[in-house]
């Protein structure tokens, strides 16, 4: 109304706006993983766990799993997968930062679905580049390695 009447440029009333939803932006420091890209400030306040194995960015944690910096990669690993879940194994930073630095990591008390107990085994990370995180698993005869 008072762009309208005159009383207010209408370069004020933008910059207004503008700077009302840079502080909304700023002060939002746990954004929702999936529009993390849109707030650079909150991301930084995250540290990086690794490096990402497709391009190189950095790998921080969110609520859900952990994911690439990049928007355009779109590398991430669900914490909720089937993978992790059906062994009853949470997905944890300890367990991320291995698998992007070795690639591969040695875990024990992987619950089998099949037999009920547990068991050790290395999973490696097997990226096939998709949609999807894709994990492999080697057994390796007598006790996993720490
Ligand atoms: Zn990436």
């Amino acid at each position: 109304m008072q762009v309208q009447r005159g009383e207010l440029a209408e370069t004020d009333f933008m910059s207004g706006i503008e700077a009302y939803v840079k502080a909304i932006v700023l002060s939002n420091t746990a954004p929702k993983p999936e529009y993390s890209a849109l707030f650079p400030e909150a991301k930084k306040k995250i540290a990086a766990i690794g490096k990402c194995p497709r391009c190189g960015c950095a790998v921080r944690e969110g609520v859900k799993g952990f994911f690439c910096d990049s928007r355009d990669c779109g590398f991430k690993l669900w914490k909720d997968s089937k993978f992790w879940t059906a062994k009853k194994k949470p997905l944890t930073a300890a367990i991320v930062t291995r698998l992007l630095a070795d690639g591969k990591v040695a875990l024990k008390d992987l619950y089998s679905e099949k037999t009920g107990k547990t068991y050790s085994a290395v999973v490696s990370l097997d990226d096939d580049g998709g949609k999807y995180d894709n994990f492999k698993m080697e057994f390796t005869p007598g006790k996993a390695k720490r």
